[in-house]
């Protein structure tokens, strides 16, 4: 049986500021489904309770429809097939991990994990490949009565072990994997959890997906994919991996050398259309070479099977040489001054950075010479801030480097948190306090006296902070001293 109709989906999870990455896979299938007058679905993957969070699902929400996406079924807009988010579902991966294990296809699996550390041990020592050695394979008996004496177990997937598993990619042709290489793929946790393997495809399965297209990151799970299907029986979707975003350097695109969620670009004054006709020109290229193009054009023109495998760069540059394009092409002086409004005189934002500065300024005029620093995003930057009297460039750059990771990391962003995490730098550093706040508060604003760094730093926001001190220590390290 053939799909009856062309239904895309993303599947993100929730964990963390929606990612660019999402925005560009969000587009083709979007796209592609418009084309085909058929679904796009969006689904909430949040199997990993543990990192998963309502507000960052509520931030994909946010961010996908402010890139102009819409979605015909998902958690928010419900639908036929749901629910649509994973945690919901658990009953139905229940009884799917049962169908599996009775035909034999999976089996049950009460390994311990120190069992499991150790046999890694082993097969790293002999130089071996690791991955389960298969153990409970061919001993149910016993691990039910394990099970019964209360042993926790996992439930894993029977992989053939020799032969071979292949599947057409749509953009690479067709990809062959050896059996052997593919492991006892574990399905079910022993909390009752579904594994992203399993729950991704009985998922896709149910909703119907005729086509799954996603990022290049995935290629190397498509194969137990494959398997799964098999084992239920079940039609598989067609395959596409998308090519990953770049670093100009061509490292895979990550937060440590570009800013890469979408929430930063919204704020920064990025505008939607000019954000989706950049991932478009990721991997896809019009006939006629046309470089701006709308949501509606890039649907009328894709073919999947002409999109293009070379690293696509997410190159900041381009994306702002687009933006200027839109904005001074198609965009009326009207559009122009609700677009300033909302950038730039935003209630909610100019709220938290009153309180800030109020009792610095005598007219309206002084505002923006005190606060000019909240509206921009390249300020003024010396490299030469981060030196630290008395240390060695490296050592310099080191404290700055862990003052970066602690804003990548530091929750909540808030004035204590930072403040907190900032000191503790200064102590492990055994540093005097003015040697940290004095650099850091001149690389977050710009100035010497600013309002009070921490709560500036809050207003700020994680991502921007986080720019910007990449920004210094990038600029502090091509410095010649
Ligand atoms: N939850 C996965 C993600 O975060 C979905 C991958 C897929 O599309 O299969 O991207």
């Amino acid at each position: 049986m053939a799909f009856e109709r062309v239904r895309t989906r993303i599947a993100p999870s929730p964990t963390g500021d929606p990612h660019v990455g999402t925005g560009y896979i969000a587009l083709y299938n979007w796209a592609f489904a418009k084309k085909m007058g058929g679904d796009f679905l969006l689904r909430i993957e949040d199997t990993d309770q543990s990192r998963s969070s309502k507000q960052s699902e509520q931030a994909i929400f946010d961010s996908l429809r402010w890139l102009g996406f819409d979605w015909a079924e998902g958690p928010d807009v419900g639908g036929p097939k749901g629910p649509y988010r994973q945690s919901e579902r658990l009953s139905i991966y229940a009884e799917h991990i049962n169908a599996l294990v009775e035909k034999g296809a999976a089996y049950k699996c009460t390994c311990t994990s120190e069992r499991l550390a150790e046999l890694r041990k082993r097969q790293m020592s002999l130089k071996q490949p690791t991955g389960y050695d298969g153990h409970c394979r061919n001993r149910a008996e016993e691990v039910e009565e394990e099970i019964a004496n209360g042993a926790a177990h996992v439930v894993r997937l029977k992989t053939p072990k020799d032969g071979e598993t292949r599947f057409i990619d749509g953009i690479r042709g067709e990809v062959v994997w050896k059996n052997e290489e593919i492991d006892d793929q574990v399905l079910l946790k022993s909390d009752g959890f579904p594994t992203y393997h399993l729950a991704n495809i009985v998922d896709d399965h149910l909703m119907e997906i005729s086509h799954v297209i996603r990022g290049e990151e995935w290629i190397s799970s498509t194969p137990k994919h494959v398997l799964l299907y098999d084992a239920f029986g079940w039609e598989k979707p067609a395959f596409f991996h998308l090519p990953l975003l770049r670093n100009t350097d061509k490292t895979k695109v990550s937060k440590r050398k570009n800013p890469v969620s979408l929430g930063y670009f919204q704020e920064a004054g990025y505008l939607p259309e000019a954000m989706v006709n950049f991932f478009g020109l990721m991997a896809f290229s019009f006939k006629d070479e046309r470089e701006m193009f709308s949501l509606e054009d890039f649907a009328g023109e894709l073919e999947l099977e002409r999109i293009s495998l070379g690293g696509p760069v997410f190159d900041l540059k381009k994306l702002l040489w687009l933006n200027g394009r839109y904005l001074r092409e198609q965009k009326s002086a009207e559009d122009v001054v609700q677009y300033l409004q909302t950038q730039l005189f935003d209630t909610a934002y100019l709220s938290k950075i009153v309180p800030l500065i109020q009792d610095r300024v005598e007219k309206s005029e002084d505002f923006f010479p005190y606060a000019d620093f909240f509206f921009a995003n390249d300020i003024n930057l010396d490299p030469a801030w981060l030196q630290i009297a008395d240390k060695t460039k490296k050592e310099s750059t080191a404290v700055f480097e862990s003052i970066a990771e602690m804003l990548d990391t530091v929750k909540p962003f808030d004035p204590e948190s930072i403040g907190a995490g900032l000191k503790k730098v200064v102590h492990d550093n055994e540093l005097k306090p003015k040697h940290v706040f004095m650099p850091v508060r001149l690389i977050i604003t710009g100035k010497k006296g600013s309002p009070p760094l921490f709560d500036t730093m809050a207003v700020l926001g994680r991502e921007r902070c986080r720019y910007r001190m990449r920004r210094a220590i990038a600029a502090f390290k091509k410095m010649k001293i």
